[in-house]
């Protein structure tokens, strides 16, 4: 929208919840995902230019509330996201989020956003741009265990970008399974319903685990998990939140995005400190080995960091030129001049009071 900014404002656009669902079908939701999966795979090539920090986490008996900040010294950007395994009994989100971006230079900010229903694209888009890396060359077969909000996303960006048509799907409520094969029906997938967890990983060559429980819970166990195949582990994701038996963590090679965050809130937070990974930026950038062999079993134990919530903002930002998906917010006074805050204020008209 390029309504004139006024004096003494200065206008930050704001992507709602309906704006993002308007982009998403615009452009096509595989498309997105492809588009976002890029900016990430440009920004873990760059991964030494960020600022990169452990989420700041505010834990509480029910979930978690997080702040994730980055900048590449250009733009700097964050999220507000929480996670409450709990909310979905109570009708809510268990993830909800907003973020922004901001220029560096004025510290002004130039993007708010929704960030929930991009969360999930972002999600999806790196556990792609992961498995893309590591999965067993050829791979068609997904486990989908966890069938919540997530689920879909991950499907369509393993589909567009890996290759997966045939998804096997376990969840503890066969609600969430039947929701997502209506979703997911005619979109180019085979789906099988299993019964448990260790039928759904029959024949998988990816194995993602993206269930919400905030516990140490055991998804996977150990004699579930065969010779060659890709672990996507995203929904253990916080302090004392785990999917996986710990022996599958000794027999794999684990790749994670940022250590110091990982160590708090991954699967391998039930590891000594010195347990080796790899940083996923590095196979990116060809710096370190992925997957050397078919009998290897590769673990992405994925938590979610502030450079992939970075990298999908500078896509939404990229694509809102000439759409008119975004309002101007007033959020920014700016006077004309700088430093007759005061001034602005008392010049304001004051509204006029409501009538009965
Ligand atoms: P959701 O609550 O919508 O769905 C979770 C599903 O898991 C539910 O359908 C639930 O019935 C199922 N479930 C719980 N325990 C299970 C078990 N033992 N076996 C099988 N299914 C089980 O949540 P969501 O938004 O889909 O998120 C899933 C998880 O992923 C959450 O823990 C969330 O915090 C995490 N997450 C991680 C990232 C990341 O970047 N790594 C990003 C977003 C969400």
């Amino acid at each position: 929208m390029s309504a004139p900014v006024p004096s003494e404002r200065a206008y930050v656009p704001f992507v709602s919840v309906d704006s993002m669902m308007q982009l998403i079908h615009r452009i096509g939701i595989e498309q997105m995902l492809a588009g976002i999966a890029a900016y990430i795979e440009e920004d873990f090539r760059r991964w030494e230019l960020f600022d990169k920090t452990p989420r700041v986490a505010a834990h509480s008996k029910e979930g978690v509330i997080e702040l994730m900040p980055t900048s590449d010294g250009i733009t700097y950007g964050f999220k507000y996201v929480n996670g409450h395994p709990k909310n979905t009994k109570e009708g809510l989100q268990t993830v909800t989020a907003f973020g922004l971006l901001a220029d560096v230079y004025t510290g002004y900010p130039v993007l708010l956003t929704e960030m929930t229903v991009l969360t999930a694209l972002r999600t999806a888009a790196t556990s792609a741009v992961v498995a893309k890396h590591l999965a067993p060359k050829g791979a068609r077969t997904m486990a989908m265990i966890g069938n919540g909000a997530q689920s879909e996303f991950q499907a369509l960006a393993m589909k567009k970008i890996c290759g997966i048509d045939s998804l096997r799907l376990y969840d503890i409520d066969p609600q969430a399974t039947a929701k997502l094969l209506r979703n997911l029906e005619g979109q180019g997938f085979s789906l099988v319903v299993c019964a448990s967890a260790e039928e759904a990983v029959q024949g998988a060559e990816i194995i993602t685990t993206c269930t919400a429980d905030k516990q140490n819970a055991t998804v996977l166990n150990d004699n579930m998990v065969g010779a060659g195949v890709h672990i996507n582990a995203i929904g253990g994701d916080c302090h004392g939140k785990t999917e996986l038996a710990r022996a599958i963590l000794s027999r794999a090679d684990v790749f994670v995005e940022y250590p110091p965050q990982t160590r708090i809130e991954g699967e391998i937070q039930q590891m000594p400190e010195d347990f080796p990974v790899t940083e996923i930026w590095q196979v990116i950038t060809g710096q370190a080995a992925g997957r050397i062999d078919d009998r290897q079993i590769t673990l992405f134990d994925g938590v979610g960091f502030a450079t992939e919530d970075f990298s999908a903002l500078r896509y939404v930002r990229d694509q809102l030129s000439g759409t008119g998906l975004y309002q101007n917010l007033d959020m920014l006074a700016d006077p004309d001049d700088p430093r007759d805050l005061f001034g602005m204020v008392q010049r304001a008209a004051p509204a006029a009071e409501e009538t009965a």
